[in-house]
């Protein structure tokens, strides 16, 4: 199995484009698994017509104390290591959801058996298939929930072993510099990252490899310089990037053809495999299975 992140700084350079159009094309060789880990926005499903065959509610921990029970010792609130319970001076104890991890450490340390288990929903795990040999699992986080670190870190935990029978996993990264993306990154053998040449992305671009830096694993690392040719774009500046940490750079073309895929809802390697845009994907493709 290999495992390719699709990641860049900053939200639409284009990342999902790239995962979704990767995931067909080296689907064509082998069995293949697209993993959409922007829990917080994902976008696989709209770009790609797979079709969706069930779907699972994600659940976590939620401690609820017993009142009649609890001997207000205070060992969960000084045990916590999120400092999600806080008892005040009236003995009460107050919980910030926010802040909980789930881990159930409360319960466990409790002696008085006070803390009993509580579920919240987190979010829901969207199975799917496009084509044969195109699988797709996609984690999407309850809106108003704000812990996306802790949804990967499901998706990927509770599909590894998964991931095991594929030939291909290509994961959709989250945006930005946080610790999703970061554990998204560790799992990857090959980091495709997407960029546009625009002072954001530029920005965000020289971010990312510096996170790159933190993973003591040794990476394959790809720079996709997506809307190539955009007027008064900075493409020298990113391979100017690229080339002093001596990383291949393939440039996809700004094109209308992109809008008009998304528009169809359909990998534009199938809608116009003879496009430059395409070419570009397949050569990713060659890079990253090579
Ligand atoms: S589950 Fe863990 S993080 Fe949440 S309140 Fe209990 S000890 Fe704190
Ligand atoms: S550890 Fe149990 S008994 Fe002690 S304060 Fe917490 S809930 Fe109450």
């Amino acid at each position: 199995m290999k495992a390719i992140a699709v990641a860049g700084g900053k939200g639409g350079t284009g990342k999902t484009f790239v995962a979704v159009n990767l995931a067909r094309l080296l689907s064509s060789r082998d069995k293949t698994l697209l993993v959409d880990a922007d829990v917080e926005n994902p976008s696989t499903l709209f770009a790609l017509p797979a079709e969706v065959k069930e779907v699972k509610q994600v659940e976590s921990f939620k401690p609820l104390i017993d009142e009649a029970k609890c001997s207000k010792c205070g060992l969960c609130v000084k045990n916590c290591p999120e400092h999600a319970l806080v008892m005040l001076v009236d003995k009460r104890i107050l919980y910030f959801e926010d802040l909980c991890s789930g881990c159930e450490v409360c319960k466990l340390v409790c002696p008085s058996s006070a803390v009993n288990r509580g579920l919240r929903v987190e979010g829901l795990f969207k199975y799917g298939s496009y084509g044969e040999s195109l699988d797709v699992v996609v984690g999407e986080l309850k809106p108003g929930i704000r812990r996306s670190g802790f949804m990967i870190t499901r998706l990927i935990e509770e599909h590894r072993g998964l991931f095991e029978k594929y030939s291909y996993v290509v994961v959709d990264s989250p945006p930005g510099s946080g610790v999703g993306l970061l554990s998204v990154v560790k799992e990857a053998d090959v980091v495709v990252a997407v960029s546009e040449p625009t002072p954001l992305g530029l920005n965000d671009l020289k971010k990312f490899l510096t996170l790159l830096e933190r993973v003591e694993k040794r990476l394959k690392v790809i720079l996709v310089v997506n809307k190539h040719g955009l007027p008064g774009g900075l493409e020298r500046d990113l391979e100017e990037e690229a080339s002093k940490r001596g990383l291949p750079v393939i440039a996809i073309p700004y094109s209308e053809l992109v809008v008009k895929s998304y528009v169809e809802r359909r990998p534009i390697v199938d809608l116009h495999p003879e496009s430059q845009v395409s070419k570009g994907l397949v050569e990713v493709a060659r890079l990253v299975s090579s």
